[in-house]
């Protein structure tokens, strides 16, 4: 329509935070249908650098789960990988994610985080919480097994954060690993170069080196 050709109107920037270990089509699906429904002109995926709530548990090197983030996406000339999360030292919160894309990509530009209904619960208790919503707006997508309702939600800024239901995929990361772990496969859950960059790096498996345990 017009509005997509006025050079004059604000940039509408998708972000997409997540420890991507290993990327999956529920991400990609959640990812396509925010930037249909919302208008956004790119997706930027940030992949964490060290996720703290996932303390205590395996997590695959920054690197791996950067250059698989790249293969997922690869083909979609709407989709973007930022290293901001990866390559900052400590712990990732999304306020310092946000401050640093908006910082990266200058004036004029609005920011939609997009995260799973799960994670929104608990938004208020992330750091930075009350800066948060004067970065961005939040768009929580529901996920298969997560019940959300907008009462869950009567603690946040409602014009600041949009539910938003997509296509019912019931993928997670974690079963994508249990599978690899049992031998079990990861054909068409994960895009096909994701499939192959797992295979040929030995992720998930037992004796893997490339994997850190968070302390
Ligand atoms: P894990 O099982 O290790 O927790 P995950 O599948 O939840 O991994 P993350 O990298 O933690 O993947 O997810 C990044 C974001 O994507 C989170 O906000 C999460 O809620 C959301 N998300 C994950 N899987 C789906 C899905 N199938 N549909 C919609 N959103 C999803
Ligand atoms: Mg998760």
């Amino acid at each position: 329509g017009l509005a997509r050709t006025n050079t004059w109107r604000r940039y509408r920037l998708g972000v997409m935070g997540g420890t991507f270990d290993p990327i999956h089509h529920g991400h990609l699906v959640a990812a396509s249908e925010v930037a249909a429904r919302f208008d956004l002109d790119e997706v930027v995926f940030v992949p964490t650098g060290v996720p703290w709530q996932k303390a205590g548990r395996r997590v695959s090197k920054g690197e791996d789960r950067y250059l698989m983030t790249v293969i997922a996406t690869a083909s979609n000339p709407q989709f973007t990988v930022s290293r901001v999360d990866i390559d900052r030292a400590g712990n990732t919160y999304t306020v310092d994610t946000l401050r640093d894309i908006r910082a990266e990509r200058g004036g004029n530009l609005d920011l939609y985080f997009i995260t799973g209904a799960d994670a929104l619960r608990s938004i208020l208790t992330w750091r930075g919480a009350d800066e948060l919503f004067d970065l961005a707006h939040f768009v929580g997508v529901t996920r298969p097994g997560v019940n959300l309702h907008r009462s869950d939600l009567s603690h946040l800024p409602s014009d600041k954060v949009t539910l938003l239901e997509v296509p019912a995929l019931a993928i997670s990361s974690t079963e994508c690993r249990t599978r690899v772990a049992a031998g079990l496969p990861l054909w068409y859950l994960v895009p096909d170069g994701v499939v192959q960059y797992v295979a040929k790096r030995g992720l998930y498996t037992e004796a893997n080196e490339s994997q850190i345990l968070r302390p």
